[in-house]
């Protein structure tokens, strides 16, 4: 304990020095080299509450098309309470994390459910499904100017390298320092430009690789640069670990279409449509599939091939099993809707899934390309849902 608090103090009189010329320097370099988001250029807590949530763990240049088509759709709280799930997850679709697109539907329902009024506080913005702690400190402070610091991966990366954070960001003692250094340091006058200013110092010059330190306005007093620590901070005491997971589906197509089903589970995935799930375990198996629907399609009469295809999430490993199937007759199961290709905009799949349909000929269940492979396909490294 004492060991914490001499690390705390003795980085407390450095920031104590340098707080004015921090905030200064990054207020001035925010004023020339921030960038200019339509979420900027608002103080609607609405939109600004949907920026945050859309840009959480995506990249701004992918997260603008979809906040300005999500504005465009759901201009007001009261639009996107009354809106269907499923539209909100079509719309989601691609973004990966897909509960956030959950939890911002139902919270928009409290919100309405409750007379129609968001949050002014960073408290009770914190009521909200799926909003935390910076969704809440965001928020507040950019619509409502209220003096609290965010802290994300951004803000972490930067005030570690700049003021030389000692412990691991994930411990408790490393997390009271950041916390305690963003909270001292914050320039209270314009929290919100000054948080903004923060994040995009984060995501544009102090980068996870290869900052440029060359043209950033603290290398002088920079701990992390001036003690040749840049790649060496932020600490983290542990790595994320990636599992492995492998899903077993029947894709059935019959007469041009495929059959979907929505996914119920509260997973990955949650709410978007899937495959069929294979109902036994492993490989393609003719006597299990006989003896589900062997009567009315014999395994003999079917066409099948199997496509395996690998897609990445943060802390999953996926290996997709597609055992495709052309049916000769229709296949009635409960909650499956047989989909052409031209409605399949209508439905919200997961990514992996949409690119593999989009390569099939839905006649013959078969890619167009080829008819041939069976090759494993390396799928795009995407977020988890
Ligand atoms: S000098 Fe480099 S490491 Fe230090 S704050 Fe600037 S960009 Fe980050």
């Amino acid at each position: 304990m004492r060991h914490e608090e001499d690390a705390f103090q003795k980085t407390e009189r450095s920031l104590l020095k340098y707080k004015y010329l921090w905030s200064k320097s990054l207020m001035d370099w925010y004023a020339v080299h921030g960038r200019d988001l339509p979420w900027r250029r608002t103080r609607n807590p609405y939109a600004i509450w949907l920026s945050e949530v859309l840009l959480q763990q995506t990249r701004v240049d992918q997260g603008l098309s979809y906040y300005l088509r999500f504005l465009d759709h759901f201009p007001t709280i009261q639009e996107l309470a009354k809106a269907d799930i499923q539209d909100v997850l079509r719309l989601w679709q691609g973004l990966g994390y897909y509960r956030r697109a959950h939890h911002l539907h139902s919270a928009a329902k409290l919100v309405v459910e409750m007379g129609g009024g968001l949050p002014q506080s960073p408290a009770e913005w914190l009521q909200l499904p799926g909003v935390g702690p910076y969704t809440a400190a965001a928020i507040a402070s950019i619509a409502l100017d209220y003096p609290v610091p965010v802290v994300d991966g951004n803000v972490i990366r930067v005030l570690s390298r700049a003021f030389g954070a000692e412990a691991p960001y994930d411990t408790a003692e490393g997390l009271r320092w950041i916390r305690q250094t963003a909270q001292e340091l914050l320039y209270t006058a314009r929290p919100g430009d000054y948080n903004q200013a923060l994040m995009d110092m984060g995501a544009t010059v102090c980068t996870p690789q290869k900052p440029a330190c060359d043209t950033c306005f603290w290398q002088k007093k920079c701990v992390a640069f001036n003690q040749d620590r840049v790649g060496e901070l932020p600490k983290r005491s542990k790595s994320t670990k990636v599992v492995p997971l492998t899903l077993d589906y029947l894709v059935l197509f019959h007469r041009g279409r495929v059959l979907l089903f929505p996914r119920r589970d509260q997973g990955i995935w949650a709410g978007l449509y899937e495959f069929l799930p294979q109902p036994w375990a492993g490989a393609w198996d003719e006597s299990a599939w006989d003896q589900h629907w062997g009567s009315e399609h014999p395994s003999e009469t079917l066409s099948h091939r199997l496509v395996t295809l690998s897609h990445a999430l943060s802390h999953r490993s996926l290996t997709l099993n597609l055992n495709c199937i052309r049916l000769n007759r229709n296949l009635h199961l409960d909650g499956g809707v047989w989909v052409t290709l031209q409605d399949l905009e209508r439905y919200p799949l997961p990514q992996p899934f949409l690119q593999f349909l989009k390569q099939i000929d839905f006649n013959h269940g078969r890619t167009q390309q080829s008819h041939a492979h069976r090759q494993p396909r390396q799928g795009p490294r995407s977020q988890n849902p």
